[in-house]
């Protein structure tokens, strides 16, 4: 049995209004994903661990997603990336803060994961530990696009507050969606992840993302947080996207598995964790792969950007529907 979930983020409110014109490239991008990483993963090419580092990898090459190149854009004008790791067996974990200079933090926060201590490090640490020990240096020239930089613009027109739990007033880079000026209405998805089980029966989560658009210099979100963006333990493995201050407040990748351990359902548990999360402002999503083989990829928001290898047969979607 192998099984590789991904997501792309989930945002914005109300009824899903049909594919955007960007969409079918951030389509095509997962089912790539999907279909390299999942084959890998089935001819036990590759354990989980590293399934959900090159598929985190790959969606991170992704410009369109909001994690590595392609990321939003802070309050000062910089891009800085989280990322964590986590394999079930053992609950050795890795995790990056504040990267600038990394073309894969999830890359750093796998080579933090395998290095055994510690299982974080921040800014320019980060930076440099991946560095030298092969990640790819990149400039934050090579980071920004022209998305994220008339987000930015139009994020510092209008002065929005950063880390609002006030829907209204939120620029997670998913709320963008439908307030920025109108060349970027359709663009403003996504932090990344992935979880899998390998043949081994093994499990494992990644995360990565820019953060949120004007968040201001230092701001942690729940990304690189074991336990709030990222869990992995030996009957789970849990991503998640949305407001990362609600994740952290409800420790909500850690709940989802502490729920699934109390008898409750996969599905219900999930629900469970994105009904509490909600209040506090963390619309968003969650996926998740079970070791008995269970998956769910559920959401509050307007859409999730997601897909699922499941032994072999690809399922992706953005809206409600998922499609072949
Ligand atoms: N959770 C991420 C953060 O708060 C944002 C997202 O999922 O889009 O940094």
């Amino acid at each position: 049995m192998t099984i590789l979930v991904i997501h792309g983020g989930a945002g914005g409110d109300g009824p899903w209004l049909g594919k955007t014109p960007l969409d079918p490239a951030r389509i095509e991008c997962m089912r790539q994903v999907l279909s390299a990483v999942g084959t890998k993963l089935q001819r036990q090419e590759i354990d989980c661990l590293e399934a959900v580092t090159v598929a985190v990898e790959m969606l991170e090459d992704e410009p369109l997603f909001n994690a590595g190149k392609g990321s939003v854009i802070g309050s000062d004008g910089t891009i800085t990336m989280d990322s964590s790791i986590m394999q079930g067996r053992d609950k050795a974990a890795g995790s990056v803060i504040g990267a600038r200079r990394l073309r894969h933090p999830v890359r750093a926060a796998n080579l933090i994961l395998k290095q055994g201590w510690p299982v974080m490090l921040s800014s320019s640490a980060a930076d440099d530990f991946g560095i030298a020990n092969g990640v790819e240096e990149v400039s934050q020239e090579w980071l920004k696009t022209d998305l994220r930089l008339g987000q930015w613009q139009q994020w510092r027109s209008t002065r929005s507050s950063p880390g609002s739990t006030d829907e209204n007033d939120s620029v997670l880079d998913h709320d963008l969606e439908g307030r920025v000026a109108k060349e970027f209405s359709d663009e403003g998805m996504g932090t990344v992840g992935a979880v899998a089980i390998d043949s081994q029966g093994m499990l494992a989560a990644a995360t990565s993302t820019g953060g949120m658009t004007g968040k201001p210099e230092g701001r942690v979100g729940d990304t690189p947080i074991i336990g709030a963006g990222t869990w992995a333990d030996e009957t789970i493995a849990v991503s998640c996207t949305g407001v990362g201050e609600a994740y952290i407040r409800t420790c909500a990748a850690h709940s989802l598995a502490m729920h699934l351990q109390q008898g409750n359902a996969l599905v219900e548990s999930a629900n469970i964790v994105l009904d509490a999360v909600a209040p506090l402002g963390g619309r968003g999503g969650l996926i998740a792969v079970t070791a008995d083989g269970q998956f769910v990829m559920p959401f509050q928001t307007r859409l999730m950007y997601r897909g699922v290898w499941d032994n072999g047969s690809m399922k992706v979607g953005i809206g409600p529907q998922l499609e072949q």
